[in-house]
Order: structure tokens, then sequence, then C-alpha cells
């Protein structure tokens, strides 16, 4: 197929293109660069000249978003691009709802104006667990159906743009021109592509699995806990981590799946969670040191206990996780951290 990959110069982002360039598929990644790297871009280039092409833009900018599908003959839709700290939303909704939604709002003009009127055909979009909230006892394990309850306006923004892209996806039907749209609800994702090649570089960095991993190979003094009174068996949050390269196989899975005409919902965790301490327990066995721990207040907008029932991606499109041990993904992301302790710009 012929892909556009939004933020594909970032984390994640950037995984997709390499996974989608192996499967033969053609890639162009478009990314700000706000967050995401030129480094990755420049290497999948070198690896891939023909298959690959990187553009330089804001997916909120309709004309840029548009030349690419046109020019590429694009029909297919990944849209990784956004901003995904809970606690910078927290600090700064407005900024979140302003890339998150109006920008997406205009990479879905650009893609319903591409090839002369008749659209793109296929879209991905990467939602989140987020837009669960705190989910009701009696739906964790999170399913699909679970209420969509999000304590956080970066949970809001991936919740309301669901809803823009159904209505979207409904609309495209009625004009007897239908599309196939898939969201996938991310539960927390890390490690690193097993090569070597790729790897999680962000400026702030604030989750959990690389702020720990900093603090094993010291740079920095120490780490802290945000919460430890949670309602949890140890006090603090519980997450389902699911390995980069897992979560885009379930890309590669949903686009080859889900048929033009249909809209699909689907989690992507392994069906486990894992506290905060436990997480800490792994990246100290993995990198063998005892870094210190503070506990500190708990960080707005952090639900308390989010992991997947994996049931409905199972069954529907076959994905599992094959990756489920929790010292392998950290593993994974370890080894690329120490190795790239500038990350990109080493
Ligand atoms: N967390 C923490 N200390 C940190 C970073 C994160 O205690 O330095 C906690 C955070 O409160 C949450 C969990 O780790 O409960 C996962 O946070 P992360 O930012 O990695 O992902 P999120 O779940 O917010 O998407």
């Amino acid at each position: 197929m012929r892909i556009l990959v939004t933020g594909g110069a970032g984390y994640i982002g950037s995984h997709a293109c390499q996974r989608l360039l192996k499967d033969g598929h053609t890639v162009v990644a478009l990314d700000n660069l706000l967050r995401g790297h030129q480094k990755p871009m420049d290497m999948l280039k070198a690896a891939h000249a023909k298959s690959f092409n990187f553009v330089h833009a804001d997916l909120g900018d309709s004309k840029a978003v548009l030349e690419t599908l046109d020019t590429n003959e694009l029909d297919t839709v990944m849209h990784f691009g956004a901003l995904a700290y809970v606690g910078e939303s927290v600090e700064d909704p407005l900024w979140y709802y302003r890339n998150n939604i109006s920008s997406g709002i205009g990479l879905l003009d650009a893609c319903d104006a591409a090839h002369g009127g008749k659209g793109i055909k296929r879209f991905i979009f990467s939602s989140s667990c987020a837009t669960y909230g705190n989910p009701p006892t009696n739906m964790i394990p999170v399913p699909e159906h679970c209420p969509q309850s999000p304590t956080s306006p970066y949970g809001y923004t991936k919740l309301h743009f669901e809803h823009i892209l159904k209505d979207y996806a409904n609309k495209r039907t009625i004009d007897n021109n239908p599309i196939a749209l898939t969201m996938l609800r991310y539960f927390n994702v890390a490690g690193s592509d097993r090569t070597g090649m790729l790897g999680e570089d962000h400026t702030p960095e604030t989750h959990l699995i690389p702020v720990a991993i900093d603090a094993a190979l010291g740079k920095r003094e120490s780490m802290s806990i945000f919460g430890t009174d949670y309602p949890t068996p140890d006090g603090t949050n519980i997450r389902d981590y699911v390995h980069v390269e897992d979560l885009i196989s379930a890309h590669a899975l949903a686009m080859d799946s889900t048929q033009i005409g249909q809209i699909e919902a689907f989690n992507v965790g392994i069906g486990k969670g894992y506290s905060v301490r436990e997480i800490l327990d792994s990246v100290k066995r993995v990198s063998g040191v005892d870094f210190t721990v503070h506990d500190a207040p708990k960080r707005a907008g952090d639900a308390i206990a989010l992991y997947n029932n994996p049931a409905k991606i199972k069954s529907t499109l076959g994905w599992d996780a094959q990756i489920t041990d929790i010292d392998e993904v950290v593993a994974s992301a370890f080894n690329w951290l120490k190795d790239h302790p500038n990350g990109y710009r080493d």
C-alpha cells in the first residue's frame, strides 16, 4: 500500500515507518519535527531510497498534506502525530486541543480533498486508553465497550478525535464513497526496535520507563513515584506496557483486515498490568543499578489502573503480544538508551 505516516519522525511513528517499509509498502512520513527527529528519517531514507520519503510539515497544514497525498498517490493514512503527555496537557490544554484536534481536522480536510475529491481510502488513528479515564472496577481489564470518560485534556483530545473521525467516516458512507476507519487505543507503549536502529528520544522525557532508565544510567540523580497511596496493591498506579513492535504489528493487521465501509476500535495492550513499583524493580534488575527513588505527590490527570482486555483484538485481528516479559520490554529500551546517551544526537 501507499501510506502517509503523520508523526513519522516520532518514537512510535518512526517504528511504524520501519515496519511498513520492511513489509514492502511505500511510505511518506510527515512531521513538524517539534518532538520528532530528522536522524531516523535520514536512516530510513538511506535504507529505503525508493520507497521512503520524509516531508517536513505540520499535519494541520492542509495544503502541504494534500500535495503530499496527491503527488505520492497515497491512499492510506496512519495518524500518529500528536502531543501526548498527560501532565503537560493539564498545564496547557488549549495547546493540546489546538494541536490534536484543530490540526487533526486540517489533516482530515486534506484527506477528503485528495485525489481530485475522491479522498483517501483507509485511516488508522492512534487513540489511547486515556479515553477510558478511571474505568469502573468491573471493567478492569478494560474492554472496548467500557465507557469513555477521560481524566485529562490529553484523553479528551483523543476521544473527541475518535468522534470526529466516526462522523467523517459516516459522511463518506452517505456519499457512497466509504472509508476503512480503525481506531487503536494504545495502552502504554515501551521498548525499542530490537535491531538497535530506532529508539525513544523525547524532550522533555516524562514517561516512566525511560525516566527510570535515565536514573539507572546516572543521567539523573533520582526519580519520583507520582502517588503512593492509590487504591492498588502497592499504592502505585497500574499500567499495561506493550512493546512498540507489537503495537505496530496491530497497525499492520488493522490495515489489512478493516474493510472499506467498516469503523472499528481496538485496544492494544498485552492484558497484564504492572504497578509503578514493579516497573522500577524491572529497570533495577535489567540495569543492575539500585537508583534512588523518591515518593512524590500524585500527578494531575493520572488514572489509577488501566490494563487491557485483549479479547477483541485477539479474536478479530489475530493479534497477540509477542513480547510479554516486562524485563524484555525494559531491556530493549535500556539497550538503546545505553548505546545512545544523547539520544539521536549521537
Ligand atoms: N510515573 C511516575 N514517575 C515518573 C513518570 C511516571 O511515577 O517519573 C507514573 C505515572 O504517574 C503513571 C505511570 O508512571 O502512573 C505511567 O506514566 P507515563 O507517563 O509513563 O505514561 P501515561 O500512563 O501517563 O501515559
